[in-house]
């Protein structure tokens, strides 16, 4: 009976790149002969990759499937920290290309038995002797397993050149790191039955391949003419959003900075009105237990996040009957009628209670300057708090016409805020 593999075979060898990755964590990857980008859509999930490239001789194999590897919209809603560039190339393995050096990891995954022995050669001088990636996968068919599949005549598909043994597999690999200063692991996937395995080893044999000696190398054969060797055509080339750019950093920013002060604005005004009420809080549906533990978790943890920048805001207001820059809150004076009342949230509670808006701003200055001027967020005159309508169904009145609004009256009142180099100062 033929041998069968779960996950198929194909799975488990870019499940085996894949967990050297998580592992070693490279920043730059490249995949060599990548085909329809299979590997590469994995990969990219792979946060801290910063560079991802494919190559492939067979530019139609690669552009047919090349824009699923475009981000998705979850990579806008929640951009990277590091930035990510995708490139696809279409070139020939057994060419140098100056784009390809200076790689963290190298994949070469079912190729090499694509290539003559003549172009393993040169596949072997250009990988290892140009290209010097910091580590490299080699995996190619293990012919000493073929006999288990009995329906095999020859080699496993019509273009393979040669399936090697792991003898022969074995001295070509230790022949590169003797010629190119790396050392190598044999390893596999995909199990023999039992009692087989040692006889007839993987079905795709894997070779893990380091450089010796770390750091940047720099061939003296290649080094001079690095610059100037540049034969693949670039296919496509994407940026991935990350907080590398600043528009991006500033919209997440937004995000974050708005949905804190309306939870702050929201709790305040309960809490000032009585309106608190907990038998609000949502009821799980029969079934759907561990997922509603899991939110009220998360639920719980903000609450306490708002409840510990509220419980300061009410004290403050207990403490202080003048409107100052202490205070977490104020509104623009009881004697107003409700509608035109609003809500201040200093950025510096922002800054100082919320981490990821800290980490996102760097600095109180920096947090002010980054909202400042930004269609969505009224800030005082003197910058150093975000302005909210003291009640929600305002903002849907207002949105037309916001300076005659609450914001203005308190646009008035912040005057009477300390000036912003001591709000500022004490950062
Ligand atoms: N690595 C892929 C596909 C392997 S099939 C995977 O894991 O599924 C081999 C691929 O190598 C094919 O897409 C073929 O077009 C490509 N190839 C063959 N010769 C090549 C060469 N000289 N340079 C680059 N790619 C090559």
């Amino acid at each position: 009976m033929e041998p069968t593999f779960s996950p198929p075979l194909h799975r488990q060898r870019h499940q085996f790149v894949i967990d050297f990755v998580k592992r070693n964590k490279p920043k730059k990857v490249v995949d060599l002969g990548c085909s329809e980008c299979s590997l590469l859509k994995q990969l990219k999930f792979h946060r801290e990759i910063e560079l991802l490239v494919g190559v492939d001789i067979d530019g139609a194999k690669v552009k047919k499937k090349m824009h699923g590897l475009a981000p998705m919209s979850t990579d806008y809603l929640q951009p990277r920290d590091d930035q990510l560039l995708i490139e696809m190339y279409q070139g020939s393995v057994t060419q140098r290309d100056a784009r390809l050096r200076g790689f963290d990891l190298a994949t070469s995954i079912e190729l090499i038995e694509h290539l003559t022995l003549a172009d393993v050669e040169r596949f072997s001088e250009v990988v290892f002797g140009y290209m010097t990636p910091a580590a490299v996968i080699v995996s190619t068919p293990n012919s000493e397993f073929n006999p288990l599949f009995p329906r095999l005549a020859g080699f496993r598909h019509s273009d393979h050149k040669f399936e090697w043994t792991r003898a022969e597999f074995k001295s070509w690999a230790l022949k590169v790191c003797e010629d190119h200063g790396y050392e190598v692991e044999f390893t596999g996937v995909g199990r023999a039955p039992p009692g087989q395995q040692e006889r007839v080893g993987f079905c795709s044999q894997i070779g893990v391949f380091h450089r010796l000696g770390g750091g940047e190398v720099c061939n003296l054969l290649f080094c001079d003419d690095a610059d100037d060797v540049f034969s693949y055509t670039l296919l496509y080339s994407k940026n991935y959003p990350s907080l590398h750019d600043n528009n991006v950093l500033r919209r997440v920013l937004v995000m974050e900075v708005l949905y804190w002060a309306e939870q702050l604005r929201r709790r305040w005004v309960e809490e000032e009105t009585g309106q608190r009420d907990d038998a609000d809080t949502p009821r799980p549906a029969e079934g759907d237990g561990e997922e509603y533990h899991r939110a009220s978790e998360q639920h719980l943890e903000m609450e306490e996040q708002t409840a510990a920048a509220c419980g300061a805001a009410m004290k403050n207001l207990v403490e202080h009957q003048d409107v100052e820059a202490g205070e977490l809150f104020w509104t623009d004076g009881q004697e107003q009628q409700e509608s035109r009342r609003c809500v201040s949230v200093p950025l510096s509670v922002l800054w100082s209670r919320f981490p990821k808006v800290a980490a996102l701003s760097g600095s109180l200055s920096n947090l002010r300057r980054l909202l400042m001027d930004h269609p969505d967020v009224k800030l005082s005159q003197d910058g150093s708090a975000v302005l909210l309508n003291y009640q929600e169904q305002e903002e849907e009145e207002d949105r037309g016409d916001l300076e005659d609004s609450g914001y203005a009256e308190a646009s008035q009142c912040s005057h009477s805020v300390e000036p912003e180099e001591d709000w500022d100062a004490d950062v």
